[in-house]
């Protein structure tokens, strides 16, 4: 069946952790419940599925599991599978407190990666905490960890941020377009996977967010990709006191920018280029804009559209 209607709202960190808080939960839930009515007013019209990163939580549960020394530590992929479920419950509880109703499900998301991409190669994503030369030292002999040193505060654990191939659990997923109200899915990027003997095994990366929201977006065919995180949408010239926003982007235009190396790696670089992908995949529009605008943004009234 064919479902003319799905939006994917890709939600960025400040959707649950703003500047100054340290992550409590219900901090995370009264975040979201900021955003939570125009949710729940986009699922009446849409068929709303989310996407949301996890960097401060799974940072938050991975140093649980290296400073907790009497139950054993759960490797990196498995704090992302747990992150999933907490954020997810998370969104529960903030959208059913608008409308008890309301039915959001929440998947676990399994995401396969090449083992022979190159940024297994080159891990550059810093995870957890700072460690002391001597203890980098000795987790790199005793579990292989790649680390590297940020001058004035310390060693810090980096692991390869592989892209996204395929949606293991996209099946899943798409059963339950039309069943519930709210699919969440892809939580964190995606648990990473490779493939092993019959089936899958975890491995230690983070993917980004919007590269998955991306791909989940064009598996979905989405009407819309719509990315809200802590800016107004895409800037030229971005920290500069001749910064302006652009209001529109084509295609050709943002793939120049990305060619030109404009917008930075892991934060907004990978945005320009999951909206670029999805928009010349779909032919349908992606829109970057600001969390606070969200009912504006999906109207492609704030923002920056890209489009064919
Ligand atoms: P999210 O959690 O939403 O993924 P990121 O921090 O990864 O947030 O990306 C958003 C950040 O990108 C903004 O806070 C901003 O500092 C940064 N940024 C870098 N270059 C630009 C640009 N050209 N236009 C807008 N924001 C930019
Ligand atoms: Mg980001």
């Amino acid at each position: 069946m064919l479902y003319p209607n799905i939006i994917l709202v890709a939600l960025g960190g400040n959707a649950l952790v703003r500047k100054g808080e340290r992550g409590r939960f219900n901090e995370q839930v009264a975040n979201l419940s900021k955003i939570a009515s125009h949710l729940v007013d986009l699922s009446r019209r849409y068929i709303l599925v989310v996407t949301h990163g996890n960097g401060p939580q799974v940072g938050a549960l991975y140093l649980q599991q290296e400073t907790v020394k009497d139950v054993p530590p759960m490797p990196l992929h498995a704090c992302v599978a747990m992150t999933q479920s907490l954020i997810g419950y998370m969104i529960q509880e903030a959208l059913n407190d608008i409308d008890p109703s309301l039915s959001i499900a929440v998947c676990t998301t399994r995401v396969l990666v090449d083992p022979s991409d190159p940024a297994f190669k080159k891990p550059s994503k810093p995870i957890g905490p700072y460690y002391s030369r001597e203890e980098a030292e000795e987790l790199q002999r005793k579990r292989g960890w790649v680390f590297v040193e940020i001058p004035g505060r310390g060693f810090r654990r980096v692991v390869p941020s592989p892209k996204p191939l395929k949606i293991v659990d996209l099946p899943v997923v798409k059963s339950l377009l039309g069943k519930v109200d709210v699919i969440v899915a892809g939580g964190g990027g995606g648990i990473p996977v490779i493939r092993y003997g019959n089936g899958f095994k975890g491995v230690d990366a983070v993917i980004d967010k919007d590269h998955l929201s991306s791909l989940l977006a064009v598996e979905l065919n989405a009407e819309l990709l719509a990315i809200l995180t802590d800016v107004d949408g895409v800037y030229l010239d971005y920290g500069k006191p001749s910064q302006r926003l652009l209001k529109k982007l084509t295609v050709d235009e943002a793939e120049k920018l990305l060619d030109r190396g404009v917008f930075p790696p892991g934060s907004m670089g990978p945005k320009v280029e999951a909206a670029v992908k999805f928009v010349l995949k779909t032919g349908r529009p992606a829109v970057i804009g600001n969390l606070k605008n969200l009912k504006d943004v999906v109207k492609l009234k704030k923002g920056t559209i890209i489009e064919p």
